[in-house]
This record gives structure tokens, sequence and C-alpha cells, in this order.
């Protein structure tokens, strides 16, 4: 049942101060709210729905949605995709299957290697959708176009009111546990300070879709000074360009992610013959920034954090999808168990922390080698060789940056 809570005075204040804005006289109650409605947050919002629990997804954009990401859904990411229930759901999106990875850099020299299992090249436009619906079905509320602005621990001690807007309609909703998905970028006061990042190591990501590329079941990345692009196919014989740039080196690349990726692409010249002939297509463009890749991994601030809120592997890995859906699987039975009142928020807290740890420090590990290793161009001229000569050691790194297959 919908309980109402009136609003405190504290909040009266808060309605007064937001000039113009009305504040919602609403407020309910409901077991979980999910603060970002990505891949992880989806998903978790589908777990929790799937127990039970009454849950919302919150999420700040209007979807379907171009998003920055190389669209490559590694084979990792299907044996959680499955623990969801939700390998077919993504199956009947048809996307490409992608056997190989090239690596092609700046001088010439190519590496091929095999992908162990069967990836997928899927664009988060359809897949982001897709989980969206899946969640609904399932029974979780959507509340999309909506900002999370605060997060605070109600006035009773029990659950955590949490704070949106809708354009210029102000709510907020009561919820006894919240997991926080918004993302690597998500920025709402939890009552502590946001820890300041360095800008040092900022990147920038674009992205577009092409069509008149024909690609194998390949997902070509090429390297050059300051960043590398990643050509994978995707649904309907279309093909995702996404590229990770160095801030300070496409300064001057101009404003439009065209232009940004028409400069990147003279970088490396078998990836500016690659896209002659192909055509973007018009309103798949999106850009982020800035995109930080030396972040400690964090899994709980105040509340659990999932997905890139957690931890980001360098996306040149390939599994950042694959993380977000294995902490969301991670994380969902222990709210479970905490909603049940069978775990405190202090062993959820341990738990949780400790699966992370063990599943992703490894691949975190080799991810930031393998992104630390293609940055320096010298080492990267020797690479083709030292694959040719010692394969076994190559596909050993790779693998290395790559999560165990989920067993719950
Ligand atoms: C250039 C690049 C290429 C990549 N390529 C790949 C790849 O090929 N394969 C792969 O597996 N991974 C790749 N990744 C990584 C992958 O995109 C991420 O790991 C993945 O999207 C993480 O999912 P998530 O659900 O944690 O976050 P997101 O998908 O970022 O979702 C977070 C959501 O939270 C919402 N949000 C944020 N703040 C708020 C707020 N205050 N209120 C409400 N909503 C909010 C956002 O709108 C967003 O929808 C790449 C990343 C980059 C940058």
């Amino acid at each position: 049942m919908e309980t109402i809570i009136p609003i405190r005075s504290r909040d009266r204040q808060a309605e007064s101060d937001t000039a113009g804005m009305e504040l919602k006289r609403m407020e309910r109650i409901v077991d979980a709210a999910v603060l970002g409605g990505g891949i992880a947050g989806s998903c978790m919002a589908k777990a929790l729905s799937d127990r039970g629990w009454e849950t919302v997804l919150i999420d700040r954009k209007t979807f379907p949605r171009h998003k920055v990401c190389g669209e490559f859904l590694s084979p990792e990411s299907r044996s959680t995709l499955q623990a969801f229930g939700l390998n077919d759901t993504v199956a009947s999106l048809r996307p490409q299957r992608i056997a190989r990875a090239r690596l092609i850099f700046e001088h010439g020299g190519e590496i091929e290697l095999p992908i162990p299992g069967e990836a997928w090249g899927l664009s988060r436009y359809a897949m982001d959708e897709a989980l969206h619906l899946a969640a609904q079905r399932a029974g979780a509320h959507l509340h999309m176009a909506t900002t999370v602005t605060q997060v605070e621990l109600s006035g009773t001690g029990k659950g955590y009111r949490v704070r949106m807007r809708q354009g210029s309609e102000v709510s907020q909703i009561h919820a006894r546990a919240v997991i926080t998905a918004w993302g690597a970028n998500g920025r709402v006061a939890l009552g502590a300070e946001r820890p300041k990042t360095s800008t040092n190591d900022a990147y920038i990501g674009v992205k577009s879709h092409y069509t008149g590329l024909t690609m194998e079941p390949v997902i070509e990345m090429y390297f050059f000074r300051g960043g590398y692009l990643g050509l994978c196919p995707i649904e309907d014989g279309k093909v995702n360009a996404a590229a990770l740039l160095d801030r300070n080196e496409f300064a001057k690349a101009g404003k439009s992610v065209l232009s940004i990726l028409e400069a990147a692409a003279e970088r490396n010249r078998k990836l500016e013959q690659r896209l002659a002939a192909a055509v973007p297509i018009a309103g798949t463009q999106a850009a982020i920034a800035p995109v930080h890749l030396q972040r400690k991994p964090a899994s709980w601030d105040m509340l659990p954090r999932i997905g890139d809120a957690a931890a980001m592997i360098a996306p040149l890995c390939g599994d950042g999808m694959s993380m977000a859906l294995r902490s969301a699987a991670l994380c969902a039975p222990l709210a479970d168990d905490y909603l049940r009142g069978n775990l405190s928020l202090s062993d959820w807290e341990r738990q949780f922390t400790g699966s992370i740890h063990r599943e992703f420090a490894g691949p975190l590990r080799w991810g930031g080698f393998m992104q630390w290793l293609i940055r320096k161009p010298a080492i990267a001229q020797l690479l083709p060789g030292a694959a040719r000569i010692a394969p076994v050691l190559a596909n050993g790194i790779v693998r290395a940056t790559r999560l165990k297959p989920y067993e719950s």
C-alpha cells in the first residue's frame, strides 16, 4: 500500500528555496530505489522486482538514447545476462556475432586474437531500451527524464529519502534500500563531498554509427597517438565507431563528434582508408567527458554502488558492460537478504565490497596494464612482433583482463 508521509518543515524550506518549482506533495515508500538506468541499474531493478520487491528505477535521460560505448558485448556478459533471465531478450535484438579482435597500430602492424567464446555487437540504443522493458515487465516502476538531486537518511532513521527533479517538478520518494548505478560521472549529494579527481588523466569518449562498411565477425581496434578507435559490427548491418581520446591531444579537433572522429582517423592511415566509404548515420552521435581511467574502485559510499559507479575497467578491454552486469548480479541477492531483514547494512557492505574485490581486482589491474602498454608508442611498435613470437602470452594477458564465467 502506498503511504503518504507529510513533508517536514526542513523540506518546506527547500520548497520555498526552489523558486518556481512545484514540490510534489507525494512521498511514496518503496522497497528499493535504483538510481541510474544504464545496464547495471536496469538489471538490478529487474532482479529485485523478480524477487517481489516494489522497485523504482530512475534515470535523468529519456530512453532510447545513444550512449558512448564500443557496443562490444563480451562472452562473459552472456553468462551474467543468463543469470538475470535476459539472454534471450538480448539475443532477440539480433546482435552481430564477433569471433576475433584485430588490433591495428599506427605504424601499420596488426595483431589478430581469437575471442574465447562468442561475443556480440549490439547498440546501447537497442539494448538499454530492451532492459528497461524487461525491468518494467517484472514490475519495476520507471521514472525517466528524472534527475536524482539528493539522497539522505530519512527522518525516521530507517531507509532513505531520494529527492528528484523532472523538468520543473520536484518530488521525493522514500526507499528502504537505495542502490546507486549512476555511472562513472554520477554527481549527487550524499551528505559527503565527492572526492576531487585529477583532470590530468582525463579522456573524451565519442561515438557514431555508420553504414557502408563491410565487416567480418571481427572487432577492429585502431591505435594512434592520443587514443584509439574501435569499429564494431552491430545489428542491421550497421557499424559502431567509438573512440577514447586524450583531451589535450584533441583539444583543437573541433566541437562536433564527427569532426573529432575524422581527426582521430587521420592519425592512423589504415583507419582513414577504412572509413573513406563509411557514411555516418544522423542522430547517432554522442560524446562524454571527462572519462577518468585511474579511479580507484569504490563499491560502497554510504550506499552500494554498482556498474561504472563502483569500478571502471579501461574501455579497451571491452568488459565494462560485463562488470556492470556482474556487480548487479553480486549485489542483488544481498539487497534481497537486507530487505528480508536477514542481513544488516554493515554485513551487506562487507560482503559486497569483498566480492567486488575478489572478482574485479585482477581484471582491473591487467586492464590498467594494457592501457599503459598502448600509451607507449615505442612499446606499441613492438607488440605485433611480440604477439607473433609469444601468442600464448598475448592471449594470456587478454584473458587476465576478463571476468570468470558467472556462477550463481
Ligand atoms: C569510449 C568507451 C568505449 C566503451 N566500450 C565498451 C565496450 O565495447 N564494451 C563494454 O563492455 N564496455 C565498454 N565501455 C564501458 C561501458 O560503456 C560501461 O562500463 C557501461 O556503460 C557501464 O554501465 P552502467 O550501467 O554502470 O553505467 P551507465 O550505462 O553509464 O548508466 C548510468 C546511468 O545513470 C544515469 N544517471 C547519472 N546520474 C544520474 C542522476 N543524478 N539521476 C538520474 N540518473 C542519473 C545516466 O543518465 C545513465 O543512464 C566503454 C566506455 C567508453 C567510455
